[in-house]
């Protein structure tokens, strides 16, 4: 729903403005890489932990955008040098942002459902959605979008036609809850499951469930759980200070409540569910089996019964609950594809987000999108594909697919992209995709869930066994900050992705560096950077175990060679004169204490004499490595390597008479040593999830999940025994479960016999027996599971950590262990 400039200007208070003209701004803008229209843009400058928005005002103006929302010291010079803009200037970018989106709320009079809780949120609010959508055009809350920029950003969505609208909302602080109530002022209240840990920012639990009630204030129905003892005492002091009005349904096999929980029955795959509720029996399956799935569900079914929907309905409205998929995935493709799944919403604004990431992949020169029909967008179709193909202009596609009536119909509006192709349904598709002979291709499938895309991408995917390690994106974005945060200013980062980035990615984890900017990539061999520059990786890379052999690829490819001796820097001299090159680039490596690689102090004259005399090298870089700076009882040790470092650095420098960059500290001693950081530092196992300081460990995200499945469950009696070579004598009735997983995958022997321990179904349990080459046994006795149930090797809990304690060793052989026959799926939010 559009509104003019000077409208804007009126509702966000406090404000000063310069306005060369009035715009119809319809699209609020907070992340510049998701612009979609610029036109009826409006950009809200927000001061961010790493990046200041204000830093792309002057990139968005070029873009076309003409409304901006900036803070008050911004320099002057902006007005004349973007003539066109229109700014408002506020105190405070976030608030303004909110004041704007809380004026649009007030708009609108439909009932708005706003959910909160730890846990759960963005199920409910996905559920619910699922089981109204046919009753209602709902608005709702794009992924899990519900801090304190995402509200604001969801709730903008609403326009005159929808006729229920669900938010959730998330704090980690005092004070949040505060400024989200009025932007979704709900009618209809739900708490999730609100975990037992009052973690994040809170001193107690009670504090935690305070805060977040007071997204109620003006609610008039609040759904909760009533077992939840503490929560529902909170609730009732709630309603006496601060909402009388509130109308409570509670849930729960509680005497008292509301719609009461007689039976849960889990059989196979299903779990049959009966409540009553005002002395009606209520009966209806749904398609999981876990506690939290049934938490959820009962907490949808009470809003229905606020909604007065048809009884009858609920059941086989029920049993269709879909799990949810929020994130993207990015997998191996056949003849060299690569697949990105985005089965989440098929909506405009989530379209942009999944066009981001497609432009990343540079593996492929080829980008191709498959897209349906977008349905209930509530714009007209041909304006609608229109917009499409407008938004994907400059996106370089080489094809696109349509699938769908409508998007055939408007086929002609993507004309101007190479290959297009249209199909009326997914099964013309898959009748007939061999035609187009995709290959080394990057192919995003965007899908309405109708359209059943799952099915297109189990014909274009790479078929591999269960186990699987996901691969979080997003976190890897994260962890590189909280370094980033660490690191002085001006400090550079080179990232260590030897060895597969730590076993977690070749490409995709550089793509992923190369967007956010970082100086440098490392590796090991010459071998591991080619395959990153043939997937049009255009970092630098330092090459650590440079050999002879390897020479002229690493010209070819432009890389850059650790030189560690006067052997092989005599031959690389050698080898770059015959073939006339001058001032290649190469990084000295200085032995410190690590007796590894690298000049000793004694190299450093002889050193000195052949560089002074060769224009065919020009030193960029000399490093040295720390070997214990994780370690409070090497600190002396660490900083006598530093001083070494800086003698040996401070001799070379006055030898060639130029400077270079220099740099010492890995992971660990970014923050241990902060004052070693130097010109740059050489960041490792931080990025994948692991710091050796709890201080920082704790902020960092996990990247990595090993997940598998179980195969077969069985009951074994006493006088049995369990695998190979009967290491496990059975006592009692044991019931053991078979998980596709063994060493051969990367899962250490030494954790046989009770050392290691799965996730399964939020218990962990004891391997039983000795570790196969493709399976283990789990002890399962006691846990409900069942055949083709997930399980977790290492991820959130029980951690990479975790498992290197067990198996005495450090997460570093964990990780890179596992082998390449598991398959690595990568995920975004
Ligand atoms: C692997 C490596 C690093 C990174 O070490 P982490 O402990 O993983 O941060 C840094 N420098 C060199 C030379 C390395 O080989």
């Amino acid at each position: 729903m559009a509104i003019t400039f000077s409208k804007i200007t009126n509702v966000i208070t406090n404000t000063s403005f310069h306005q060369v003209n009035d715009v119809l701004v319809d699209y609020l803008l907070t992340d510049s890489r998701k612009l979609l229209i610029p036109s009826s843009t409006i950009f809200f400058a927000l001061e961010g932990n790493n990046r200041q928005g204000i830093s792309f005002v002057t990139t968005l103006y070029h873009k076309g955008v003409r409304c901006f929302v900036v803070p008050q010291n911004i320099n002057s010079h902006f007005f004349d040098d973007l003539p066109q803009a229109n700014f408002v200037i506020v105190n405070n970018v976030l608030h303004a942002l909110q004041q704007l989106v809380t004026h649009h709320r007030n708009q609108f009079n439909i009932p708005v459902i706003g959910i909160t809780g730890s846990n759960g949120k963005t199920i409910v609010k996905e559920w619910l959605y699922q089981l109204l959508h046919y009753q209602y055009k709902i608005v709702r809350s794009p992924k899990s979008y519900n801090s304190q920029i995402g509200v604001p950003l969801s709730v903008w969505k609403m326009n005159a036609a929808d006729e229920l609208a669900i938010f959730e909302s998330g704090i980690s602080q005092p004070n949040e809850m505060a400024l989200l109530q009025p932007i979704i002022n709900p009618s209809i209240g739900i708490v999730t499951s609100m975990g037992s840990a009052h973690n994040e920012g809170f001193t107690s639990m009670q504090q935690k469930i305070n805060e977040k009630l007071l997204l109620f204030t003006q609610a008039k129905f609040l759904v909760y759980n009533i077992d939840d003892v503490l929560l529902h005492d909170e609730v009732n002091k709630f309603k006496e200070e601060k909402n009388k009005d509130l109308k409570t349904i509670t849930w729960g096999v509680n005497e008292n409540a509301t719609i009461k929980l007689i039976n849960t029955e889990k059989k196979n795959d299903v779990t049959s569910i009966e409540l009553t509720y005002y002395n009606n029996n209520v009966n209806f399956i749904i398609p999981f089996t876990d506690n939290a799935s049934v938490a959820n569900a009962i907490s949808c079914f009470c809003v229905l019964v606020i909604l007065k929907v048809d009884a009858a309905s609920v059941a086989p409205l029920m049993e269709q609950l879909r799990p949810i998929e929020m994130r993207l995935q990015l997998k191996k493709g056949l003849h060299n594809c690569s697949i990105i799944n985005d089965s989440y919403s098929a909506d405009i604004e989530s379209f942009a987000i999944s066009l981001d990431f497609l432009a990343q992949q540079n593996q492929q020169a080829k980008h191709t999108v498959i897209l349906s029909d977008l349905l209930q967008t509530g714009v007209e179709a041909s304006l609608l594909y229109q917009q499409i193909a407008s938004i994907l202009q400059n996106k370089h596609l080489y094809r696109f697919i349509g699938i769908g009536t409508q998007i055939s119909e408007n086929a002609s509006f993507f004309k101007q992209i190479d290959h297009i192709h249209f199909y009326a349904t997914t099964n013309d598709f898959i009748s007939n995709y061999q035609e187009l002979q995709l290959q080394n291709e990057v192919i995003l499938l965007k899908g309405a869930r109708k359209f059943q895309f799952e099915r297109i991408s189990s014909l274009l995917e790479e078929k591999v066994h269960e186990t699987q390690l996901e691969i979080n994106l997003n976190s890897i974005r994260h962890n590189l900050n909280v370094y980033r945060k660490l690191q002085a200013p001006g400090v550079k980062t080179m990232v260590m992705v030897k060895a597969f980035s730590y076993g977690t990615g070749g490409f995709e984890i550089a793509n992923v560096l190369q967007h956010a900017g970082v100086d440098y990539l490392a590796v090991a061999y010459a071998d591991e950077a080619i395959e990153l520059r043939n997937a049009s990786i255009q970092l630098p890379i330092m090459i650590m175990n440079t050999e002879v052999a390897g020479f002229s690829k690493i010209v070819q490819y432009h890389l850059e060679p650790e030189i560690y001796s006067i052997n092989i820097l005599q031959k690389f001299i050698a080898f770059l004169n015959e073939k006339q090159i001058k001032h290649y680039p190469i990084f000295i490596k200085l032995d410190t204490g690590m007796h590894r690689l690298g000049f000793d102090e004694s190299d450093i004259p002889t050193l000195c004499n052949i560089l002074k005399k060769t224009n065919s090298v020009k030193v960029v870089s000399a490093f040295s490595h720390l070997v214990a700076s994780d370690a409070a009882q090497h600190d002396d040790f660490t900083a006598h390597q530093a001083t070494l470092f800086l003698k040996m650095a401070a001799l070379l420098e006055q030898a060639l008479g130029y400077t270079f960059i220099k740099h010492i500290a890995n992971s660990s001693a970014i923050y241990r040593h902060p004052t070693l950081q130097y010109d740059m530092v050489r960041l490792g196992i931080g990025l994948y999830g692991v710091d050796a300081t709890p201080f920082i460990q704790q902020q960092l995200a996990p990247v990595a999940t090993l997940k598998t499945t179980i195969s077969q469950i069985k009951w074994v009696k006493p006088g049995e025994s369990v695998g190979y070579n009967r290491n496990a004598m059975v006592q009692q009735n044991t019931k053991v479960a078979t998980v596709r997983i063994g060493y051969a995958d990367g899962y250490p022997r030494l954790l046989g016999n009770g050392n290691g321990k799965m996730l399964v179904n939020d218990m962990l349990a004891p391997v039983i027996g000795n570790i196969c080459m493709d399976m283990t046994m789990l002890d399962i006795t006691g846990i409900d599971a069942n055949e083709g149930d997930e399980i977790i090797v290492f991820g959130e809990q029980p951690t990479v950590n975790n498992m290197a304690t067990w198996a005495t060793t450090i997460p570093y052989e964990i990780l890179t262990n596992i082998s390449q026959r598991v398959k690595r799926v990568y995920f975004e939010d």
